[in-house]
């Protein structure tokens, strides 16, 4: 913001006292905002940049209206509601003005104008009904001020395009652009789930892309704990989109709109401009002190990967399998996560791949199946002997001494490895089958059940699944959670249900999240069940508690 000098003080502030000092210095700033803007609009800035300060300026008087409000709620004046109707009113009719403007300079510049009368108007209004303040309680209010947000806070919201189109990527930054607004585009679904976002982020997201469909990028950003706000983007009907809404109701993602392509220019600059002052408004009122980011890939360094395998910052949380007859537990999946004592708890897909690709991942494996040991233990303390699933990758089968090392732990613990099952990908059996098959068969030797994991996706032959001795096949969970609105994903899920009967596998179906789902896999036979229905992967402590509860007196096994 450039200096100011005496010259360029707005000539009507000064006729704008209540007499004290803290509610005049609000006022006066306000106004010097909307000068600033107002001069800017009388030099001819361009009209991108009056877009941007117009949108700050409605912005701000609403930071302004909650300062205002936060005084007459410490004076518990008698006008108080009567002035939060009126900004309320002001508030929207600012921003019906606003998006009913074309975006040209001239048009922006009577906008600033027009919100500065509507501010004077509200202003001449509230001093009656201040007039003859105590000015004793000057520093009550400043007081009470200096903990308000500031008026001219920067909450920033970041807008992102992710289609894999690298035209259409290139139009909606530009179209973006027109409208005052930078975005970031990304043609990879992949590779922007791995930048910093934040919940109040705008993410314009095509739902069709080959490396990571638009739904899947929404899912991984929300085990994240992140939910921005969508734009779903489809070249579909309006089924898929309308399906993705019901994911998203369910999980209590913000959709904001929903366009087919090809997507009307016009419309959806005027769109984005207005939800952009929306989502800074509610960001202000929510008093979000700074902008909260997921950035965990960008933090995590293969050093801090390397000292939280050796200093013991991974820990297992556990999600229970249960039987979709009896519904007894049958056991649980340990899943991998690494508690940082700084970024806080990370997830797996943040740091298994880092940990495949640099030579870690035995020392990973290793250590997971140290601790699922350790914690059978505490379950064992609990009275519980469950079953136990542990993950494996790909390179792991590389390993000769594996079986051996693996069953050393075990038995330092006195536990019989038929309770434990090594659960493996079909995309990381069909990396190295041959040279698997010889481990995976020591495995067995030696007692331990052998699952097959995201069954579906990897196009294994029938012949692969018979040679390889697996006890368990899981079928991949996005066919489970399709299965009631997607014909192909229901055909999937019950030839997968059938091939395991006619090997004589145990069939699990995984990702269950809704009661329908539970009771149709349990009308096509599917032996187990797991998903947020039945519970998420919690801490071993919490799942001894889930079961005293849900299942007490129960046997494993
Ligand atoms: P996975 O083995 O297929 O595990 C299932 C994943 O789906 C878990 O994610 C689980 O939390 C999640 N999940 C379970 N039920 C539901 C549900 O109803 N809805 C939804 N939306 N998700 C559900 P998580 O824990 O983030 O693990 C992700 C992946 O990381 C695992 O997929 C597995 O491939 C890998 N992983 C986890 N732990 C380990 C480990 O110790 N070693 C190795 N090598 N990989 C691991
Ligand atoms: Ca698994
Ligand atoms: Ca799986």
């Amino acid at each position: 913001m450039p200096a100011k000098t005496a010259s360029e003080t707005w000539p009507l502030a000064p006729g704008f006292n209540t007499g004290l000092a803290a509610i005049d210095a609000e006022r006066q700033q306000l106004l010097q905002l909307i000068y600033q803007a107002h001069r800017l609009a009388e030099q001819g800035a361009s009209t991108s940049s009056l877009l941007q300060q117009a949108r700050d300026l409605i912005v701000c008087t609403a930071a302004y209206f909650r300062r205002e409000e936060m005084i007459m709620q410490a004076l518990k004046h008698p006008t108080l509601e009567a002035t939060l109707v009126a900004q309320g009113k002001i508030i929207q009719n600012l921003q019906q003005d606003f998006n009913s403007r074309a975006f040209n300079r001239e048009s922006i510049g009577e906008f600033i104008i027009f919100l500065k009368d509507c501010l004077i108007a509200h202003i001449i209004n509230a001093n009656k009904n201040l007039a003859a303040l105590d000015s004793a309680l000057n520093h009550k209010i400043v007081d009470l001020l200096s903990s308000a947000e500031p008026l001219n806070s920067s909450h920033c919201v970041d807008i992102y395009i992710v289609d894999d189109e690298q035209q259409h990527v290139d139009l909606m930054v530009e179209i973006t652009s027109i409208a005052g607004l930078a975005a970031t585009g990304f043609t990879s679904g992949k590779l922007f789930i791995e930048q910093p976002i934040a919940n109040t982020d705008i993410i314009l997201l095509d739902l069709n892309m080959p490396d990571m469909d638009g739904i899947e990028v929404m899912r991984t950003l929300y085990n994240k704990g992140c939910t921005p706000i969508y734009i779903l983007v489809s070249g579909f009907d309006e089924r898929v989109l309308h399906s993705v809404k019901q994911f998203a109701d369910t999980k209590n993602i913000i959709v904001a709109k929903k366009l087919s392509k090809p997507i009307n220019t016009k419309e959806f600059i005027h769109y984005i401009s207005q939800l952009h002052i929306e989502t800074r408004l509610q960001l202000s009122k929510s008093h979000t002190p700074q902008k909260q980011t997921i950035n965990i890939k960008e933090k995590l360094s293969l050093e801090q990967l390397k000292t939280a395998i050796r200093d013991r910052q991974l820990v297992l949380f556990y999600q229970p399998k249960l039987d979709l007859k009896s519904r007894k537990t049958s056991g649980f999946e340990a899943l991998v996560r690494l508690q940082h004592p700084e970024l806080g708890l990370i997830f797996p897909d943040q740091f298994i791949a880092m940990a495949e690709e640099n030579n870690l991942i035995s020392e990973l494996t290793y250590e997971v199946f140290r601790l699922a040991t350790e914690d059978y233990v505490t379950f064992r303390e609990a009275g519980i002997k469950p079953n136990i699933s542990i993950n494996i990758s790909a390179q792991d089968l590389l390993d000769l001494s594996m079986p051996e090392r693996f069953a050393a732990l075990a038995k330092a613990q006195h536990i019989p490895l038929e309770v434990i099952t090594i659960e493996l990908t079909e995309t990381a059996i069909l990396q190295s089958v041959s040279d698997s098959l010889d481990i995976l068969n020591r495995l067995r030797m030696k007692g331990f059940s052998l699952s097959i994991d995201d069954f579906g996706t990897g196009y294994s032959s029938l012949v692969q699944l018979y040679q390889a001795p697996f006890t368990e096949l899981k079928i991949d969970q996005h066919f489970v959670m399709k299965m009631l609105e997607d014909d192909e994903a229901l055909s999937i899920v019950k030839i997968c249900i059938l091939l395991a009967k006619e090997l004589n596998m145990t069939s699990v179906a995984e990702g269950i999240e809704s009661q329908e789902i539970w009771d149709k896999l349990a009308q096509l036979g599917c032996d187990l069940a797991q998903g947020y229905l039945i519970s998420k992967p919690v801490p071993v402590d919490v799942c001894c508690r889930w079961v005293a509860e849900n299942q007490p007196a129960q046997s494993f096994g």
